[in-house]
């Protein structure tokens, strides 16, 4: 029997967090999403999302008398994708174990830029600080997370080199990575595979013209894909000053995607923070019109696949 494969939005903001009652019903949170496969962990970006994430966990799993291992990848490492991480509660355990993986950027590693993003002066605590175990790890794509067995920490291979062990667990986790081009400094998109279903996270990418192929080929036939949609043709063409190659798209351009993949189900994701509940709810309308299986991510709200 399958097991779950849930995922939940944690923070659906891009750029900066938009609190108050305008965006109370989509949220405000920047960019978090918690995916439970069957015994694992995996969380995407550490936005402000992550902090409420990061409490209940540490609520319902005692970290403080159980051992809790939890996997964290990171997209890129702009701030409104790492601002929550210093605040993520399980990290002040000496029982949890992190696992981090994300991309080199600007030949910084990872390990680097995240200890830079939690530095004194400018933070009060240095990531060294922090009694959790880190195991923390540039990734390249081509490489496939697995995640043999449930009490195991996961493994990083290769999908040609270690094609024979991947078929070995063809029915374990895994997550697999795309490197893109399509937002400033770069950015991974993952795909989470389990049991016959696909979660595929795109969030900091803008298409192309006739589409972005690559990204087409990696998400075809996903269950899921969460893929950015921050712009309206109008604030992406026009303005005031056109945010064409900022590295965000519009919905339509998700939409498109999402087709050209056989995609099940779309959500749009980074909202505008200059987008109301009341805009985004227009919005997610238009694109329903046009693509039913869409909807805006909304912070708190499950998918299961
Ligand atoms: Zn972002
Ligand atoms: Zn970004």
């Amino acid at each position: 029997m399958a097991e779950p494969f849930q995922v939940t939005f944690w923070g659906v903001r891009g750029s900066y967090p938009t609190p108050g009652a305008q965006t109370a019903r989509y949220g405000g949170n920047t960019p978090c999403v918690h995916v439970r496969a069957g015994a694992h962990d995996l969380i995407f970006d550490a936005g402000t999302g992550i902090i409420r994430l990061g409490k209940l966990l540490a609520q319902a799993r005692k970290p403080e008398t159980n051992p809790l291992n939890l996997t964290i990848f990171f997209t890129h490492t702009h701030h409104d994708h790492t601002q929550g991480f210093p605040f993520f509660a399980p990290a002040r355990f000496q029982l949890t174990t992190l696992y981090i993986f994300g991309p080199k950027s600007l030949n910084e590693d990872l390990a680097r830029v995240l200890s830079l993003a939690m530095l004194p002066p400018v933070f009060p605590i240095a990531v060294d600080e922090l009694p959790c175990e880190r195991v923390v790890r540039n990734l390249n794509e081509g490489q496939v997370i697995l995640f043999p067995r449930a009490d195991d920490g996961p493994r990083v291979l290769w999908s040609q080199r270690d094609a024979a062990e991947l078929a070995r667990y063809s029915d374990a986790l895994n997550v697999q990575v795309m490197k893109s081009a399509a937002h400033p400094h770069g950015v991974f998109i993952y795909r989470v595979n389990f049991q016959g279903r696909a979660f595929v996270f795109a969030t900091d990418v803008e298409s192309y013209v006739g589409n972005d192929q690559q990204l087409i080929q990696f998400a075809r036939d996903a269950d899921l894909l969460a893929h950015d949609a921050q712009y309206t043709d109008a604030l992406y063409l026009r303005a005031p000053v056109p945010r064409q190659g900022w590295g965000h798209s519009t919905w339509r351009m998700a939409v498109d995607l999402a087709n050209a993949a056989n995609i099940k189900q779309l959500a749009l994701f980074h909202h505008e923070p200059e987008h109301d509940d009341d805009a985004l709810q227009e919005i997610e309308g238009r694109a329903r019109q046009v693509r039913p299986d869409t909807f805006m991510a909304r912070e708190g709200m499950t998918i299961e696949l």
